[in-house]
């Protein structure tokens, strides 16, 4: 905190230097998506220290135990390749804990040795370590590139590269997949919810849902019952089609299952908002027929009337977010439509696509704000723009609640991590009922603040 007061507005061209990362590492990624295969262990190949980070930082912003394995590398595996740790792992997982699935994900040092983990799991079955009709799926998440999407899409495509498969050219009328992207486990349910009021079969992966947001009970139960199943993720290559729900997390597992089975896939932005909704809805409609149910008309309905009635106080409130590419921009694209102003943008994770997708966004209002991406995108950088020109309001992770208490501005906690609140996990912010709750909280932050700030004779009891 006191360094963060010695933050100058003093924006210094940097080459090599991050400072607070707007982005975590990939391995975090795979291991939630992983938890959203039901009965599914992610082990961790690497070093202990890995695997505790990626567990610690998954059960402080969930608040559950976040279970995994690691191959728990030494010195001796670092010299020569962690073959025999992941092979008396894999032996000791399946006969201890007994998965349906181990996932294995690799760490910087295991990439950097070169570990062949196929090559490690064939050697596995051929022990007998993995029994009759269990899995051992793998995805590459070297961290010195990428971010926690990456690791999140690797693990997703992993799921189409090891299950997916296609009983014949005839495609299951009314089945859809639905690849949801990295979000709440809320917004997974609330997803599901809406496939579901529109009729329609959907096989939602992965999904956290009933996993990291499932009730306490009196039984402990390791695998919750949440989770798609290994027989629904081979089914996905009989689907109809793939819905994939932002490009960096959802993409590449759509575009792999088009290639492997022929599903037809079609990429949207996460339905954060209203806008980003309706794509989502008309999306679905192809595949129903093209019915919406009246709930949902009216779930619309009411949506577009509570903007109304706060829109008087969003009208050109400015904004500073930083987060993940895809959350970014159907943020960016709400505020936009409530007549905020975003003002700075920044993300962490690397890519080809945000900065169009955000220009496609903003518009010609893009020469107004400062959108910056990579390892030089950090929670500096913005700090040190906040300092030059302030903003009304921040939207992010909880890496920004410094930022808020330095500079005296409202945080609205979205995206990952958040670690110093608590229930977000079980509402979502995704579909019309979650940009109604979206705009509550934006709400309450600004008029809380006028409460704060205004004198005695204009403290009003009603709006
Ligand atoms: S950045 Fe690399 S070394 Fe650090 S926790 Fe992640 S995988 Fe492990």
């Amino acid at each position: 905190m006191a360094l963060l007061r010695h933050t100058t507005d003093d924006v210094v061209e940097r080459q090599a230097l991050t400072v607070n990362p707007a982005k975590t590492c990939q391995p975090i990624g795979a291991m939630y998506a992983a938890l959203g295969i039901h009965r599914c262990l992610p082990h961790s190949h690497g070093s202990q220290g890995c695997c505790s980070y990626h567990r610690s930082t998954l059960s402080r912003h969930y608040k559950e135990p976040a279970m995994a394995a690691t191959s728990s590398f030494t010195e001796g595996s670092s010299v020569f390749g962690g073959q025999a740790n992941l092979l008396q792992a894999l032996n000791t997982i399946f006969s201890v804990y007994e998965p349906d699935v181990v996932a294995v994900h690799t760490t910087c040092l295991s990439e950097t040795i070169g570990d062949d983990i196929p090559q490690i799991a064939d050697a596995a079955t051929a022990k007998g370590f993995v029994p009759e009709g269990k899995r051992v799926i793998h995805c590459n998440t070297p961290s010195y590139v990428g971010s926690h999407t990456t690791g999140f899409a690797n693990m997703t495509k992993a799921m189409v590269d090891y299950f997916s498969t296609s009983s014949g050219d005839e495609k299951v009328a009314g089945q859809v997949n639905i690849i949801p992207g990295w979000v709440e486990p809320a917004d997974m349910g609330e997803i599901k919810r809406l496939v579901k009021m529109m009729g329609l079969d959907g096989i939602t992966f992965p999904d956290t849902s009933d996993v990291l947001d499932a009730p306490l009970t009196a039984e402990y139960n390791m695998y919750p019952k949440g989770g798609a199943t290994i027989e629904q993720l081979e089914a996905t290559g009989d689907s109809s089609g793939t819905i994939a729900l932002g490009p960096i997390c959802s993409g590449p597992a759509a575009e792999a299952l088009q290639t492997k089975c022929g599903v037809p896939q079609e990429t949207l932005p996460l339905p954060i908002g209203l806008r980003a909704t309706d794509m989502f809805i008309q999306a679905l409609r192809k595949y129903n027929g093209g019915e919406v149910p009246p709930e949902i008309t009216a779930e619309r309905g009411r949506l577009v009337d509570l903007v109304s009635d706060m829109s008087q106080y969003f009208y050109g409130k400015t904004v500073a977010l930083w987060g993940d590419p895809d959350q970014l921009v159907s943020l960016t694209q709400f505020l936009v439509d409530l007549d905020m102003r975003p003002k700075y943008i920044i993300t962490g994770t690397p890519g080809k696509v945000f900065l169009r997708r955000i220009g496609d966004v903003l518009g010609d209002g893009v020469k107004d704000v400062v959108v910056k991406q990579g390892p030089q995108a950090d929670m500096l950088y913005i700090h040190q723009l906040i300092k030059r020109e302030k903003v009304d309001l921040l939207i992010g992770n909880t890496y920004g609640k410094y930022i808020s208490r330095d500079e005296d501005i409202p945080l609205i906690r979205h995206g990952f991590p958040i670690l110093d609140r608590i229930g977000h996990q079980y509402f979502p912010t995704t579909g019309y009922r979650g940009a109604m709750r979206l705009c509550e909280k934006i709400l309450d932050a600004f008029l809380d603040r006028q409460d704060r700030d205004a004198p005695e004779e204009s403290f009003e009891l009603t709006m």
